[in-house]
């Protein structure tokens, strides 16, 4: 099996608080004038202040750093921006990492800084886990986006195009900025500053992005330069004679990169939305609706019911759960990196009342070694426990060791969707039942589970309806001991208003909602495989429950992007039929302003707070959140490519 491999957090030698690498022998900041010297070398030597100080309102400012370390070069931008860039401007930070600090020794680095206290208190309530891929974190009310990319920085910048094809660099939806050149002086550490690392640079900028860098090494110079940065030493800060300033003149074809059919890249750019219409108020609608509104974006949302969160979001109580795997395929990357945003999501004050992080466990044999390696250093996310641990903190008798979540637990969705719907962007109108798409210039997003292939364009997609039904159980003396949500391959909650909640069938394509005692009867079977004793507890009780229908698809990803125009996917790309690794030098064709947001199937509490900022993100040509692998996995359009691949494989 492929899997993650675990991150190795950074190796230090600590002089008083100051950081050394031991691995690298080489220092995070001076002691005495790191302040004074990052300032110098990234801020000025990128012209930052003056540059943010003519920004005009609304505008988006994308830095991308290698080496991200104890985060200095980032709170000193993170506070320059805050003095200078006009206040609905948005700072993309990006920051490459292979050995993260721990959070103790982030702690103990930032202390240093006395005048960055605050900010430095803000991140280290959000740093992420030490895990491999993209984590994204809001600072500052959303006027801050830090991308941190954990990993190689060869291998994690380019998932940040969304297409690798060097004759599409121009088009990506966004460019970087301004560059901070960091990661050691390339003497220490040769594997980072090799020629590829500038290419991928390169390709990341546009004519005007800048670049700054302590280092004058002759090499790192003359690499620039052949990628088409005109480069200039000036002076270096303090004792050291000198560094480098660039900006792109004329970007360069480069030769390393693979080329690959650049299906995901849209044909014509679509136009920033000033409004956008979603259609559904159930979990997915809620949620992108209130990521574009945050983003200062008018919503109007359009529900059938005249209520948000009536079909499968209505459940009273919902498990924020994913299968933990340290298997590297999309699903599994995604799961996790889906189920890091959600926890710290949920946490922000407003949608904190519908989140009860009592902590949730999953049953299991025994752990597999490699989630086990991947999970060593990240307690706060998911712990291995023995039988007699899992019983003493579910507090119920159970048989099984399992994995621990202490930050997760329940939501109740409805609740959830009404605090989501509460915004000033926001206007949500029920009793609307659309039947057709009439587009003019409009942004729409597709976001009504099984209903959104209704219409013409998009009756094609592969959606399919998988009914569940939920049994409720009144609290009794054996279940009131509860005090986590226990997952199998069925669940339980702890109870909330008197009553748990259990789940749930699994019946692919049919779309009654009516209860049935032989669901209940099942449920009541994979209660039994969590605790015989609460099973028996409630044997003789007349059962309660709700059907709905959930919206799965073939690979269990969810479908997050824009409407691909099937008929000209399907001709443009024709030679894939044929040969599934001919490369295409065709953009994709996509429908001018349709989105899809859909099949969540029965995770959408994890999966659609990142899916959204996805979505937003693609929208509103932000950096993603996610690495361009996860966003092909999740694209719509995926379905037509591999329909075009699978014939040619049956022939
Ligand atoms: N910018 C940092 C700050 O403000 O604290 C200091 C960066 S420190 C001098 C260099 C960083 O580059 C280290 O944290 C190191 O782990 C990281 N690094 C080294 N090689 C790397 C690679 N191949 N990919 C990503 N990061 C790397």
């Amino acid at each position: 099996m492929n899997t993650h491999k675990p991150l190795i957090p950074a190796q230090l030698h600590w002089r008083d608080d100051t950081p050394e690498a031991v691995d690298f022998g080489d220092i995070y900041f001076s002691r005495d004038n790191g302040l004074a010297e990052s300032r110098h070398v990234f801020l000025n030597g990128n012209d930052l202040r003056e540059r943010w100080r003519q920004l005009p309102p609304s505008s988006k400012f994308v830095i991308a750093e290698t080496g991200f370390g104890t985060g200095l070069n980032f709170l000193l931008a993170w506070q320059l921006w805050l003095d200078t860039a006009p206040p609905n401007a948005t700072l993309f930070f990006i920051s490459t990492e292979l050995h993260p600090l721990t959070h103790a020794d982030l702690q103990r680095a930032l202390s240093h800084w006395q005048e960055l206290a605050p900010l430095s208190e803000e991140l280290l309530q959000h740093y992420p886990n030490l895990l491999p891929g993209f984590h994204v974190v809001r600072l500052a009310q959303g006027r801050v986006t830090l991308l941190l990319l954990f990993g190689d920085a060869q291998e994690t910048l380019p998932q940040l195009l969304d297409s690798q094809h060097s004759d599409f660099f121009a088009q990506n939806p966004w460019h970087v900025d301004a560059w901070f050149l960091d990661g050691f002086a390339p003497a220490k550490n040769p594997q980072l500053w090799q020629n590829t690392l500038i290419e991928q640079i390169a390709s990341l900028s546009k004519t005007g992005t800048t670049l700054a860098t302590f280092t004058a090494a002759g090499q790192v110079r003359r690499d620039l330069s052949a990628v088409g940065f005109s480069v200039k030493k000036i002076s270096g800060y303090g004792s050291k004679r000198e560094m480098l300033v660039a900006t792109l003149t004329e970007l360069k074809k480069s030769h390393t990169i693979i080329n690959k059919t650049p299906w995901l890249l849209h044909a014509q750019p679509q136009a920033k939305p000033q409004h956008i219409t979603v259609i559904g108020a159930g979990l997915a609608g809620c949620h992108i609706a209130h990521a574009l509104a945050e983003r200062g974006i008018r919503v109007t949302v359009l529900e059938q019911h005249a209520q948000a969160a009536q079909e499968a979001s209505g459940n009273p109580q919902g498990a924020l759960y994913t299968k933990l795997s340290a298997n590297n395929a999309s699903l599994t990357r995604f799961s996790l990196s889906s189920l890091q945003f959600a926890l710290q999501h949920y946490q922000q004050p407003h949608l904190k009342t519908a989140f009860h992080d009592c902590g949730l466990l999953q049953l299991q044999e025994n752990p597999d070694p490699a989630l086990l390696d991947l999970m060593k250093n990240n307690a706060q996310l998911a712990q291995w426990l023995d039988a007699e641990q899992t019983s003493q903190i579910s507090g119920i008798a159970l048989s099984r060791g399992g994995w621990w979540l202490p930050q997760s637990g329940w939501i109740n969705p409805q609740q959830l969707c009404k605090a989501l719907l509460d915004h000033p962007n926001i206007n949500a109108k029920f009793d609307c039942n659309i039947t057709q798409l009439q587009r003019d210039n409009e942004h729409i997003i597709i976001a009504c589970a099984n209903a959104s292939k209704q219409f013409s364009h998009t009756a094609w997609l592969p959606l399919r309806a998988v009914r569940g039904q939920i049994t409720q159980l009144p609290t009794n003396t054996t279940s009131e001991t509860l005090r986590c949500v226990v997952c199998d391959e069925g669940y339980l909650t702890p109870a909330h208003q008197q009553q748990h909640c259990l789940g749930a069938s699994f019946i692919p394509d049919d779309t009654a909602t009516d209860l049935r005692h032989s669901e209940q009867q099942h449920n009541m079977s994979l209660l039994n495989a969590i605790s015989p004793a609460l099973h028996n507890a409630w044997q003789n009780e007349k059962l309660q429950g709700r059907a709905a229908l959930r919206c799965t698809t073939p690979d269990h990803l969810p479908m997050v992007g824009a409407l691909p125009d099937r008929e000209i996917f399907l001709r443009d790309y024709a030679a894939l039929r044929h040969n599934a690794k001919v490369v295409i030098n065709n953009t994709g064709s996509y429908m001018n302003g349709l989105w899809v947001f859909t099949g969540f199937g029965g995770r959408g509490l994890c999966y659609i707070p990142l899916a959204a900022e996805l979505l937003a993100a693609q929208l509103l040509h932000e950096p993603r959140p996610v690495p361009q692998g996860i966003q092909q996995a999740l694209a719509p359009a995926r379905f037509v490519i591999r329909e075009l691949v699978q014939t040619h494989a049956g022939r």
